[in-house]
């Protein structure tokens, strides 16, 4: 049996008219940039974040970017993040002339750990952005706490984590900015690239707004310079089709999880802990293990499909050999980079592909 880590075909044949219906009419339509359905999206995603205000536009890493620009990051500026993550989280923070500054994980939940931030603010610093990684929110009242202490200002990197909980708060409705991505991989996804900002602030709102469209306002007067970063309106179009759905994905995706988790309890494997406080949503489904490269390839001699979310932290990436990091300088991320592996989790997963992927772990732990 192959059993895929992701299958968006299963999802294409369940909206296939709905989608086709949608996008046709964008096309009829011809409005292609900042169309109605832009708008519209944008609402109906600020609602369900529970955010004041949204911005739609063109990728998770564009949202990052343009809300760093709002916290006016810039050279010299410092940004405390964690390093395991994605690229992008700190990507976006050296595109602006800005520097990392990598702080460990919680073992358990991925996310950085708060207690560690504030041995690493200096003068520089400007924001925290915490990541939610895999889908759980990270521990946002301490992380709250210690920027307003310091006069900082938060953005979450929601990318993995649009309709995650934090003690009933929504991912990306708790810092001052939140981020999310559209990628076709993420639990809300487009058929192409595709972000957002969200924010409570009218005037921080209204500044994104103009920064996606080449820092113009009004049309071809400049007065700083931006991007041109929107969200397509076909895009919007979809995400609106498909926000409708994601609660019930979100629930199955869930369901999985604590398959798996009761499957495997007993065994040589770290399963994810959800904290008490915190509803994850399961973008990925990520376990610990003592031989992951063996795992890895017993999943692939037995086609199901896996994935090494991240195999090396960012603080020891080539491209950021100039901070200066070595290794042991973050322990426990440096351990996770050698020891997770994701499984696939989608809503669609059949219980005969499940069992399959457990039986498989099994017998190669
Ligand atoms: C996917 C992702 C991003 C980037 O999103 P894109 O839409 O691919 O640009 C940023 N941060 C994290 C944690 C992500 O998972």
């Amino acid at each position: 049996m192959q059993v895929p880590l992701l299958d968006l075909k299963r999802q294409y044949s369940a909206l296939k008219k709905e989608l086709e219906q949608a996008v046709l009419s964008v096309i009829a339509e011809t409005k292609f940039i900042m169309g109605p359905e832009v708008v519209i999206f944008e609402k109906e995603a600020a609602e369900y974040c529970g955010s004041k205000y949204s911005i739609g536009v063109a990728s998770g890493t564009d949202a990052l970017l343009l809300a760093l620009r709002a916290c006016e990051v810039g050279p010299g500026d410092e940004v405390i993040t964690p390093s395991f993550t994605f690229f992008s989280t700190a990507g976006t923070i050296t595109r602006l002339g800005a520097t990392p500054v990598f702080v460990d994980i919680d073992p358990d939940t991925y996310n950085i750990v708060p207690e560690l931030i504030e041995s690493k603010i200096t003068p520089k610093t400007k924001v925290i952005m915490p990541v939610h990684l895999y889908g759980q929110c990270a521990d946002m009242d301490p992380i709250n706490r210690i920027a307003q202490k310091h006069h900082l200002k938060v953005v979450e990197d929601a990318a993995q984590a649009i309709g995650s909980k934090y003690k009933g708060k929504k991912a990306g409705a708790m810092g001052d900015f939140g981020c999310f991505s559209f990628f076709p991989s993420k639990n809300l996804g487009a058929a192409g690239d595709g972000g957002l900002v969200t924010t409570d602030s009218p005037d921080m709102a209204e500044f994104i707004r103009i920064l996606r469209f080449h820092g113009a306002k009004p049309k071809y007067f400049h007065s700083f310079i931006g991007y041109n970063s929107r969200l397509d309106t076909i895009q919007a179009a979809i995400l609106s089709v498909k926000l409708k759905y994601l609660d019930g994905w979100t629930a199955r995706r869930r369901e999985h999880a604590l398959v798996y988790n009761s499957a495997f309890k007993g065994l040589d494997i770290i399963t994810p802990q959800e904290e008490d406080f915190n509803y994850h949503i399961y973008n990925q489904y990520t376990i610990a293990v003592k031989n992951r490269d063996k795992l890895s390839a017993v999943l692939k001699e037995n086609q199901i499909g896996h994935e090494i979310y991240y195999p090396v932290p960012l603080h020891l990436q080539e491209c950021y050999r100039s901070l200066g990091y070595k290794e042991g300088d973050l322990p426990v991320t440096e351990r996770k980079a050698r020891d997770v592996i994701s499984l696939p989790i989608y809503p669609e997963l059949t219980t005969e592909e499940q069992d399959f992927v457990i039986e498989t772990v099994k017998r190669s732990i």
